[in-house]
């Protein structure tokens, strides 16, 4: 990445300490999304790293959405909504996974998904990797081979990476 994107990125990423709970310190993408030149900038830098050909690029609700769409319209790729529990319509694919406080589940069209697709997975914040890997686990009971993730930012003192461990990581911004 050009050190001056990341430099750009890390500027317009607002951090709001205690948000939404005492202790986490959340990183709000909104204005970088509100400036033209670097969502773009950042759109075409996730899609030029991606380490080879993509079928689908799966995103996480909501902001991995966001920043999925237009990837997966820079790679003339399928776009794959990846939602919370009880937002699709049926038949889905779905997984439950623990987070530090409760649980949560990914859901997905499988029907969508053809078999042996290769697919990335593109989401703005790794954070504990607990979203990240139940969504690669459910992309491969469905038949589909996860060729990469790329974040926007990767959150280093939360274990993500070493969850996601031999799978392809690309974050374009690290944030100890
Ligand atoms: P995790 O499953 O812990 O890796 O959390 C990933 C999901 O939660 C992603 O969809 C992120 O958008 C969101 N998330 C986790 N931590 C943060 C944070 N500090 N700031 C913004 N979003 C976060």
């Amino acid at each position: 990445t050009g050190e001056a994107l990341v430099a750009r990125i890390d500027e317009l990423v607002r951090d709001v300490p205690d948000y939404p709970t005492a202790g986490v310190v959340f990183k709000d993408i909104t204005p970088l999304l509100a400036d033209g030149a670097a969502f773009q900038a950042v759109v075409k830098e996730m899609a030029a790293r991606v380490p080879g050909p993509v079928d689908l690029v799966a995103g996480m609700e909501a902001r991995g959405f966001i920043l999925a769409a237009p990837v997966a319209l820079e790679l003339g790729a399928g776009f794959l909504p990846v939602r919370k529990a009880g937002k699709l319509p049926g038949p889905t694919a779905r997984r439950d996974y623990e987070l530090e406080y409760g649980a949560a589940t990914v859901e997905l069209h499988p029907f969508t998904v053809p078999k042996g697709a290769r697919v990335l997975v593109v989401d703005d914040v790794l954070a504990t990797g607990g979203t990240a890997a139940a969504t690669v686990e459910l992309l491969e009971e469905c038949g589909a081979e996860v060729v990469g993730l790329s974040f926007l930012m990767d959150l280093t003192f939360l274990p993500g990476r070493s969850r996601l461990a031999g799978r392809p990581v690309d974050a374009l911004l690290e944030v100890g």
